[in-house]
């Protein structure tokens, strides 16, 4: 079962609609795919989330590195990569390594004729709630009706566009929503003196949980505001590595995780992690940065083997008009259906990976934040959308992308370059 041969390229899906959080907006998602083949002939793919140009110029080296190795050492492949020089750069390569370990899982969960979660301890469950994605900057714009038609019993407002607009998405939500949980979700906005302003305001609309107020790095800032006010915190940027989610655990600084594969640089992270949650009594949850079939069903393999994932998993699945599969995981009222097929237990389908692929990454339209010497005026300074924003032209037409192979017999992808990422 050794890794023999390894491909990679980058997808870009456009989006239904554009939309909006703390940082810009986004009207598409830019995906990494690989496709690893073992000696003896088993195919596996893997995907993660793509923001950055580091992310495919790792997963060059990340492939080299790969070759040989069985696919069931995922492990090992993970403290590989980190030990050959990206102990450094971690948060640069989680993603890479996360695309490859797991096309690994999938190519020995097909080696085994099983699906993933029959691989980490059993399906704990059969279905998995989805959370309903309402993200726009106007009130006036929030629109969950149609997620309410659909079926969705859980939804996610994005704020900390400014102080004001805080309050007027969370009451709007409220009122469309009724008594369904609504997640308030900050992307690390907030300064300490609006993190501790705020809560005030928006407790009496009943929030499930504020997400992310503080920005990342922050844990003792977090610590500190389940300590001063009665809303619960969740983190999500904070808790990326498994480093990040003991430090938070050993902290106290979160009452619920979201975990991410791609930025915990793999499956086998995550499972780590919501045990570390587990053993604290902490729920945990899954972010959602656009997931393509295979990310998405990775997703609910996890979300069916871990038993604290109690909470409905975050999705833009709703959209995302196209795929590289033609039956991807499908919502149905709110909720996915587990895989039962071995592996992810997805068919990928080839030409609409080539009907995809790019050779850059495009969408994301990011606002700077105003954030610096604020302080002393904390309800007036987050970010204002539209006040400085720097666009990065994400209309430009998409170009083909012959994706990068590495393999014994053709040396590494070291100097192929073939219009693929560079
Ligand atoms: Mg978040």
């Amino acid at each position: 079962m050794r890794i023999e041969r390894i491909w990679h390229g980058m997808v870009r899906a456009p989006f239904s609609e554009t939309i909006e959080w703390g940082s810009g907006k986004r009207s598409g998602t830019t995906r990494l795919i690989v496709r690893i083949e073992t000696a003896g002939g088993i195919v596996g793919w893997g995907e993660a989330q793509c923001l950055i140009p580091s992310t495919p110029a790792v997963m060059a080296q990340v492939a080299e590195l790969a070759v040989g190795h069985d696919v069931s050492d995922v492990e090992r492949l993970h403290r590989h990569v980190l030990g050959a020089g990206y102990y450094h750069h971690q948060r640069a390569a989680v993603f890479a390594i996360a695309a490859l370990e797991m096309a690994m899982w999938d190519a020995f969960g097909k080696h085994c004729g099983q699906p993933l979660w029959r691989l980490w301890g059993g399906r704990w469950r059969e279905r998995v709630a989805a959370s309903a994605y309402v993200f726009h900057a106007d009130p006036a714009r929030l629109a969950p009706a149609g997620f309410l038609d659909a079926g969705f019993e859980t939804f996610k407002v994005k704020i900390g566009f400014d102080a004001e607009s805080d309050l007027a998405l969370a009451e709007t939500a409220r009122d469309m929503i009724g008594a369904r949980p609504l997640r308030l979700d900050v992307n690390g906005a907030w300064t300490p003196g609006t993190a501790r302003a705020q809560p005030a305001r928006l407790a009496p609309l009943r929030p499930a949980y504020v997400e992310q107020p503080l920005e990342l790095s922050d844990i003792a800032g977090h610590a500190a505001l389940r300590q001063c006010q009665p809303i619960p915190i969740a983190l999500d940027e904070s808790a990326y590595t498994l480093t990040d989610v003991g430090r938070i655990v050993a902290a106290g600084a979160a009452d619920v995780l979201l975990l991410d594969p791609h930025q915990a640089g793999g499956l086998w992270q995550v499972l780590k992690a919501a045990g570390i949650a587990e053993a604290s009594g902490l729920p945990v949850s899954l972010h959602s940065g656009a997931e393509l079939a295979l990310s998405q069903a990775a997703y609910l393999h996890l979300a069916a083997a871990i038993p604290n994932m109690t909470l409905a998993i975050d999705t833009e699945r709703t959209y995302l008009g196209t795929d590289i599969a033609a039956d991807p995981p499908a919502l149905c009222e709110g909720w996915f259906t587990v895989p039962e097929a071995p592996g992810l237990g997805v068919e990928v389908d080839e030409d609409r990976v080539e009907a995809l692929a790019v050779d850059r990454i495009e969408g994301p339209i990011w606002t700077r934040r105003a954030r610096a010497g604020s302080r002393s005026s904390p309800l007036t300074d987050t970010a204002r959308p539209g006040a400085c924003r720097k666009d990065r032209n994400p209309h430009d037409a998409p170009r083909r992308a012959a994706g990068h192979d590495t393999g014994p017999e053709d040396g590494g992808a070291a100097g192929r370059t073939g219009g693929g990422p560079a």
